[in-house]
């Protein structure tokens, strides 16, 4: 059988393909201490005002600026302490001329005062009684009703990534359940006769099949419900009623090994026979050329490489925008920072190459090195990678020291990145 002729296509074009599509996710309720990692299905707005009253920063007293106009280190003003409050407390007491409220950090202002003096800037020889030898301004260090955050105001949009600092927000507004996006359900099929279950012990000729973990992982960081749902041998009729079985019951499926041109790679026959339109299968990449797409019945179905690193890599750049753009996030790519390449690579390569790397800073500069095996087939580089190291195509190699751009494996992500570094290098 002659090998059949793909049309390559740049790495950008195959990512701006994908981005075409988007799955319609409806929404549930989920409690906020169960929101971790999942995506905003609303925008959110504030139900008050932050501060929701007046309120002093700081530990100090509650006055009118005004009683203080003519204070001075020789002419100390002194005002009367009528009442002491501490946060959660509100004063029944309205400050008049010459008086005072003692006043802790988060309490509110008291009726009557403007403005409030710091403890450490007054000073207490009576009892009830302060000096201040300084002139106080109106408004002095008192945080206002609404000036964080005034009500009404979209704080969080819709697609944002609840972490932390987003439930402390979530929390603050008193949104004990939260919208958000379902997530996208998954299908992971391994294919290839070599594969074992991980429980398996080793027999000649046979492997076990990583993959399926490693995507179902790369799926769950990406907001992603996976299911695994096996390994099918390299038998055409067994994967194509496996790949329809799993079309049926997931949002997207995404397959691994058999999508290149050996003897029993069957997915590109399979997807023919199923009658998918092929988004791409030849990708101007290292590794992970023959990284495919089809669309079968509105879904995405991804063929990945069986090669480990060029599987991670294909999840990566095709599937992530994909799941991130499905779930309305804004940063739906791998972030990207430029670093100092640690390593030569003389060959030219006409392919832009993702070489498994770790980006960390050397003490003047983020400083991009390459771990493990650069080799598709690597899984050991694989564990250490915090980033993918680019290098773009052409007809040079290229020289360590120079600048080149690092895609972060962890991290927030990016809007939209890096489709000019990767153009080739005549
Ligand atoms: P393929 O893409 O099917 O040609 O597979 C390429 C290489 O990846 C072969 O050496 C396979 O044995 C290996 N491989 C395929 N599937 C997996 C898997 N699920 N886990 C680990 N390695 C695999
Ligand atoms: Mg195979």
């Amino acid at each position: 059988m002659p090998i059949e002729k793909r049309e390559i296509i740049q790495v950008w074009d195959a990512v701006a393909r994908v981005l075409k599509y988007q799955l319609e996710l409806p929404l549930e309720s989920v409690s906020l201490e169960e929101s971790d990692g999942r995506y905003l299905g609303e925008d959110i707005l504030a139900t008050h005002d932050v501060p929701p009253f007046d309120r002093s920063p700081y530990d100090g007293f509650a006055i009118r600026a005004e009683d203080t106009a003519g204070a001075s280190r020789d002419e100390p003003v002194k005002l009367n302490v009528i009442d002491s409050i501490g946060a959660g407390h509100v004063s029944d007491k309205e400050i008049k001329q010459n008086e005072a409220v003692r006043i802790m950090t988060g309490a509110a202002i008291p009726k009557g005062a403007n403005a409030v003096i710091m403890l450490e800037l007054v000073s207490e020889k009576e009892k009830n009684m302060i000096s201040i030898s300084r002139k106080v301004e109106e408004g002095d260090n008192i945080s206002l009703q609404g000036e964080d955050t005034p009500e009404g105001t979209t704080i969080l949009k819709k697609g944002t990534r609840i972490h932390s600092g987003v439930i402390a927000v979530l929390a603050t507004f008193g949104y004990h359940t939260v919208k958000v996006f379902k997530k996208p359900v998954v299908g992971i099929l391994a294919t290839g006769t070599e594969l074992l279950d991980v429980e398996e012990e080793l027999v000649p000729g046979k492997i076990r099949n990583s993959n399926a973990y490693m995507i179902a992982s790369q799926i769950k960081r990406m907001g992603g419900d996976p299911r695994i749902l096996g390994k099918l041998p390299d038998d055409f009729d067994e994967t194509y009623a496996g790949i329809l079985q799993a079309m049926e019951k997931t949002d997207l499926v995404i397959t691994t090994g058999g999508v290149s041109v050996g003897d029993f790679d069957h997915l590109p026959a399979i997807y023919k026979k199923m009658g998918a339109d092929l988004l791409f299968n030849k990708i101007a990449m290292r590794p992970g050329s023959v990284t495919s797409a089809a669309v079968f019945e509105g879904k995405l179905l991804f063929g990945l490489s069986g090669n480990p690193s060029a599987c991670f890599v294909g999840c990566e750049l095709f599937v992530r925008p994909y799941m991130l753009g499905s779930l309305h996030a804004q940063k739906v790519h791998l972030g990207a920072v430029t670093s100092i390449l640690q390593k030569d690579y003389p060959k030219p390569n006409p392919f832009t190459r993702f070489v498994r790397g770790r980006v960390e800073w050397n003490g003047t500069a983020a400083a991009a090195s390459p771990v493990g095996l650069d080799k598709s087939g690597s899984v050991s580089s694989l564990s250490e990678a915090n980033a993918l190291i680019v290098l773009p195509g052409g007809s040079r190699g290229w020289k360590k020291g120079s600048q080149v751009m690092t895609l972060l494996l962890e991290g927030e992500g990016s809007v939209w990145p890096w489709d000019q570094a990767l153009k080739s290098r005549s």
